[in-house]
This record gives C-alpha cells, structure tokens and sequence, in this order.
C-alpha cells in the first residue's frame, strides 16, 4: 500500500493553497496572530464534494501539532492531512486581493479515509 504521507505531490498541493484571505490570521488554538514568514502548522482536509483539499486550521509555532494526537476536532471518513510550513502573501496584482498561503510545506501525518483514527504518523526524529 502507499504511504500517502511520503506523497511530495500532496506537499505540493498544499503549498499555495489559499488558507484566509489578507495578510494574517489566528492561530487555531491560542488565537495569537501569525503572519507572513511565520513558521506554522497547517491541518488540512480533502473535500469530496468540491474534489480539493482545504486547509482549515493553522497553528503557531508553539502549539503546532507533531500528529494527530492533539487535534480534537477531525473529521472522520476522508483523508486529512497535518503539515508544517511557512506562511507567506500572495498578491494578485489585478484584482490588488491578498491572500495567505503555506510554503516550504512539510507533511507531518496523513490519514486516509479507510484508516478513521490511526493515521500515519512520520517521525523523522
Ligand atoms: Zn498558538
């Protein structure tokens, strides 16, 4: 079987995805601002209805999860995935709109749909 969390294609989608529009958000968990160039967690999940992932949550440096332990709030039944990156700006020069978006994207555990709690989990230390 694939290991989807060693899957560079997931990392790839993940980085540019529009997380908030603007230049900053909250982190999920203790509601401290994070901004561009600052290092996050990311969690993400696949939405079938509209066939792309979503990124829902995004953690500061501090409270960033390592696995799925510490997030409360998965949806079972669809793949989801944690990652860690940095978060930057995008800017569309036309329309003049801001938006947040993760790069130098690092997945940190994945969990397929058919593997409801136990996802995979990559220690790399
Ligand atoms: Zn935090």
């Amino acid at each position: 079987m694939t290991n989807r969390a060693n899957n560079p294609a997931l990392g790839q989608i993940l980085t540019g995805l529009p997380i908030r529009p603007g230049g900053h958000t909250d982190c999920t968990n203790c509601h401290q601002t994070v901004r561009e160039g600052d290092p996050v967690g990311i969690y993400a999940h696949w939405g079938a209805e509209h066939g792309d992932w979503h990124i829902t949550d995004v953690y500061c440096v501090d409270c960033r999860p390592r696995d799925f332990g510490l997030k409360r709030t998965r949806i079972l039944g669809v793949p989801e995935t944690l990652a860690h990156g940095r978060l930057a700006v995008m800017s569309d020069n036309h329309t003049q709109d801001a938006k947040l978006v993760a790069h130098s994207v690092t997945l940190r555990a994945t969990s397929p749909a058919n593997e409801g709690a136990h996802g995979h989990t990559i220690t790399d230390d």
